[in-house]
């Protein structure tokens, strides 16, 4: 078979990969415990629901607009007025086939051949893929100080006359991070005065814990919209747990926007119309969804923590907020490609290696399951880890048996 250099340089996304063996070893009926998930397991609101039925029942289900339906467009002009505190008009909107289409085709928008964009470690898996897939270089920039914070003493060696963006995923996967409110204004400034676009993914904005918040980059800019170097990406997947409508959308100035409907308009020509509507249906309801999964999320992540602090020589730096945390096992096992799927064949626990994320020696553990989930998946990982465990346990009729990494 032969294909382009590009394509066959580009990586399997690990998180997708996982999930999908996870689903097999269920289908074999093994009693897998999934702590590799970037979905949770509510039900979408009944809002959307509704909405899209609605739409639906018409039987009037055609192209749309390639930027999006207008009352979306202005749903999302509303959201970003209550959220951000930012005015900006439909034209400044576009919607995709979620957060990651809106990121590829923005990338596709701003990025020459050749043209770095800097991205933090850890980092979300699809940014360098999609960075490369534009012929783009990406540039790995990653805290010297061994902790998920990075600094302008971090980012300034790595910026050159190259550099035409930098991503920021605040609160981050995996690491569930917020980056310092002082840390976003010294990059809007930066960015500002050097001519280089911020993309902020917002994704998972509003999934804060302990009363935080999430500095939005808006605060930082004096800019008008149509000037600022500020761009913002969001969706419904993570705050609505829709993951499966596929709807995101990018804010950037009109010319931006137009240029991206132009790509997206060659691409896919448009999102859904169902989907649309289920997605102005979430964000036009009662957004009581939001806060009830943000508590579940951090009812589970406190469990996590509590069992990963009694885990004897685990690092763990509590997560601000997203589904995640990204503990450090290098006292168990430096390689954590080897851990991940040692983890998943003795202990039947799906987890995510942090080499995948730019930090080795760490796993991605997802809270955003059940708390039974949680505590048996942590159980289990520590059942095969440590040393004085007992060789075999059973979970029902299946014995699990443990031997040395
Ligand atoms: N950005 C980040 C940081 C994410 O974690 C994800 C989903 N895992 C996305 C973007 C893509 O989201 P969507 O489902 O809207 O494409």
């Amino acid at each position: 078979m032969s294909v382009s250099k590009l394509a066959s340089s580009i990586l399997e996304s690990p998180t997708l990969r996982l999930n999908e063996e996870a689903a097999k070893l269920r289908e074999r009926g093994e009693a897998v415990i999934h702590l590799g998930a970037g979905e949770p397991k509510n039900k979408a609101p009944i809002s959307a629901i509704l909405s899209a039925a609605a739409r639906l029942n018409t039987g009037d289900i055609k192209y749309t607009p390639t930027d999006g339906i207008s009352s979306l467009k202005k749903a999302i002009v509303r959201y970003t007025e209550e959220n951000y505190d930012k005015i900006i008009g439909p034209d400044n909107v576009i919607v995709s086939q979620g957060a990651k289409q809106a990121l590829f085709n923005l990338l596709y928008t701003l990025v020459n051949p050749q043209d770095e964009v800097i991205v933090f470690a850890p980092y979300w898996v699809s940014y360098p893929e999609m960075i490369k897939m534009v012929y783009g270089i990406p540039v790995i920039v990653t805290p010297e100080d061994g902790t998920f914070y990075p600094t302008m003493k971090d980012l300034e060696p790595a910026v050159s006359s190259y550099t035409r963006a930098i991503i920021v995923n605040s609160p981050n996967n995996p690491s569930g991070v917020i980056y310092p409110p002082g840390f976003i204004q010294q990059l809007v400034e930066f960015c500002e005065m050097k001519g280089i676009y911020l993309i902020m993914d917002d994704i998972y904005h509003k999934l804060v814990f302990d009363g935080k918040t999430c500095a939005s980059a808006y605060k930082f800019t004096t800019k008008d919209i149509e000037l600022s170097k500020v761009i913002v990406i969001n969706g419904i997947s993570k705050l609505y747990g829709m993951t499966g409508f596929r709807i995101g959308w990018t804010i950037a100035s009109r010319q931006l926007v137009a240029v991206m409907t132009n790509v997206q308009g060659q691409t896919s020509t448009c999102t859904s119309i169902l989907l649309q509507a289920a997605a102005e249906g979430a964000l036009t309801g009662l957004q009581s969804a939001i806060e009830t999964l943000r508590l579940t999320l951090e009812n589970n992540r406190n469990v996590m923590i509590q069992q990963l602090r009694a885990f004897n020589g685990v690092k763990i730096n509590p997560p601000d907020g997203t589904y995640y945390c990204l503990p450090d096992f290098r006292a168990y096992n430096k390689n954590s490609v080897e851990l991940s799927n040692f983890l998943l064949k003795k202990a039947l626990v799906v987890t995510v290696p942090g080499k995948e994320f730019g930090m080795e020696g760490h796993l991605r553990l997802s809270y955003a399951t059940t708390v039974k989930d949680v505590t048996q998946g942590i159980e289990r990982i520590k059942w095969a880890l440590d040393p004085t465990s007992p060789n075999e346990i059973y979970i029902g009729e299946r014995k699990l048996v443990r031997d040395w990494l």
